[in-house]
């Protein structure tokens, strides 16, 4: 019998009794490493009672308090740096660098969260009129939710739950069933750093557990980061029943390369961008834009480069690319290298049918690469999430600005040139929410903000950073005045300084 991952509600381990559950896999080898156990409504009520009971004091813990007890998680979170790496790559697939990458980028919001003490401080207006002052608090909303992606299972989940806690709320992660062992590490952690009972819990689970936390009335607010479909899904199913909503969707991130672009800079952002992590990041770039006399150059440089990537288990050292995540994904991966021929696009570089010595059953697929591939087509328009790069030539700079701003889609994009005025021009025309100059995936830091435009965001605020305490706090207005500079007599026009 396999090892079973369960929930885990107010600080220990909590055993469904749903009898639902779902296998999960090491994309490496093929093999079924973990039972992952699925959450009924009974499993939810649990979770939302144990956050909901600790939600009181733990607002009245002084934000001091708060990040000190961040500090200690991101201190054990250093010390173990290297194992939740390892789980990552187990349950997902990519190679342990990057997973060591995205465990820093995670930290890094918990560094950001140390702090907000600062963060949380108000604005105060002395002597407004009449001896009235006006100030503002940010209160926390009480139970929050974060449902989060099979690609990142440490980095989305700190996007959440840092920003939840330290703001104040109690916090229920609803990992993706893919790979969900990272959330119960962390919980692990939380809890060693001092966090009490409650504060975070994990809920493990698909569609059920997450329309039994939408329907939750004890729950004020729902992250999600995942596929465009889902997202708009939990934006109007969640708004719809009164929750304040962030849902973070789907993406097709093109990267412009003008003549006048270091070539050689330019190919290796995108081999790094469409095939690191196997093409399984919503930051991954899957079209170049070839503008002008550089396509030629662009497709004689990435041909070779393609076929030469290291793609191997991701625990072996030398590994560029792994596998991924499942075999349906692959199979889903392959159904489009189909329908780009089918449409007519050229097919460079064929990534179907690769085999890695010892690992027969793993889930791999060679890089693929695309050229000729026109606007409309649908390996153009929808998101692969693969290995898979599509070159699409365009003429001119304001033909390539064009393209991108009538995708539906405005995550991530860039933009390869020497020239800043283009470079000046293309940040402020494009529809996209973040953009590089030179920077193939622009990831912003911890206390900036991540977030898509069009259909790759549902909500007003994007993730961490300013936007992410918005999103986790209510906005107060106090006004006060004392006794004794209040003067004789009713008020009956509406109060204005004086
Ligand atoms: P997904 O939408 O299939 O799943 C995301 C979460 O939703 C999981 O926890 C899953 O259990 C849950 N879910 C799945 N189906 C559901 C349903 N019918 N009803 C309710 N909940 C459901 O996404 P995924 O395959 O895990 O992740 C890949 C996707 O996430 C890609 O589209 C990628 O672009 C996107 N993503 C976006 C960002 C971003 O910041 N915009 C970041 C990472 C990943």
């Amino acid at each position: 019998m396999t090892f079973m991952i369960q929930h885990y509600v107010n600080g220990q381990v909590l055993h469904s009794a749903s009898g639902r559950q779902q296998d999960v896999f090491n994309p490496a080898t093929g093999e079924v490493v973990a039972q992952v156990a699925l959450a009924d409504q009974d499993a939810v009520n649990a979770a939302v009672a144990a956050a909901k009971a600790a939600a009181p004091a733990w607002a009245e813990t002084a934000p001091l308090k708060r990040a000190r007890v961040m500090f200690k998680f991101k201190a054990l979170l250093d010390a173990h740096h290297r194992e939740i790496a390892a789980l990552i790559t187990r349950e997902h697939g990519k190679v342990l660098s990057d997973a060591m990458g995205e465990v820093t980028r995670g930290i890094e919001v918990v560094e950001f969260a140390c702090g907000m003490p600062q963060l949380l401080k108000s604005q105060f207006s002395d002597n407004i009129g009449g001896g009235i002052d006006n100030y503002n608090l940010r209160q926390p909303l009480g139970v929050t939710a974060g449902i989060t992606p099979f690609n990142f299972p440490f980095m989305v989940p700190m996007w959440m739950a840092p920003l939840a806690i330290a703001t104040g709320n109690t916090f229920i992660l609803k990992p993706s069933e893919r790979d969900p062992s990272c959330s119960l590490f962390i919980a692990e952690l939380f809890k060693k750093a001092g966090l009490p009972d409650g504060v975070f819990n994990v809920l493990q689970g698909d569609k059920a557990a997450v329309d039994g936390l939408l329907q939750h009335p004890d729950v004020s607010a729902v992250s999600f980061v995942g596929s465009t479909p889902i997202a708009e899904y939990i934006y109007s199913e969640g708004t719809r029943l009164g929750k304040r909503v962030q849902a973070l969707g789907g993406a097709k991130n093109h990267l412009v390369v003008m003549p006048d672009a270091n070539l050689e800079q330019a190919v290796d952002a995108l081999m790094g961008a469409a095939y690191g992590s196997a093409g399984e990041r919503c930051m991954a770039i899957s079209v170049a834009v070839a503008v002008g006399e550089v396509a030629d150059k662009l497709v004689d440089a990435l041909i070779p480069r393609v076929q030469a990537l290291k793609i191997k288990n991701g625990m072996e050292a030398d590994a560029e690319m792994g596998p991924v995540v499942t075999a349906v994904h692959k199979a889903k991966i392959e159904g489009y290298i189909a329908d780009g021929v089918a449409e007519g696009a050229q097919l460079l570089v064929d990534g179907r049918g690769l085999s890695v010595p010892g690992h027969a059953g793993g889930f791999f697929l060679g890089g693929t690469l695309f050229d000729h591939v026109k606007e409309g087509m649908k390996i153009h328009r929808e998101e692969i999430f693969g290995p898979v790069l599509c070159i699409v030539r365009v003429p001119d700079f304001a033909s390539a600005v064009e393209l991108i701003n009538r995708h539906e889609f405005g995550n991530g994009v860039s933009l390869f040139t020497s020239d800043g005025n283009t470079a000046r021009e293309f940040s402020r025309r494009i529809q996209v929410g973040m953009v590089g100059i030179n920077v193939p995936i622009p990831v912003p830091m911890a206390w900036h903000s991540f977030g898509g435009w069009k259909r790759s965001l549902f909500g007003d605020q994007h993730a961490y950073g300013e936007e992410g305490i918005r999103f986790y706090t209510r906005y107060k207005s106090i006004m006060q005045r004392w006794p004794d500079s209040i003067g004789k007599g009713a008020e009956f026009t509406m109060p204005v300084a004086k």
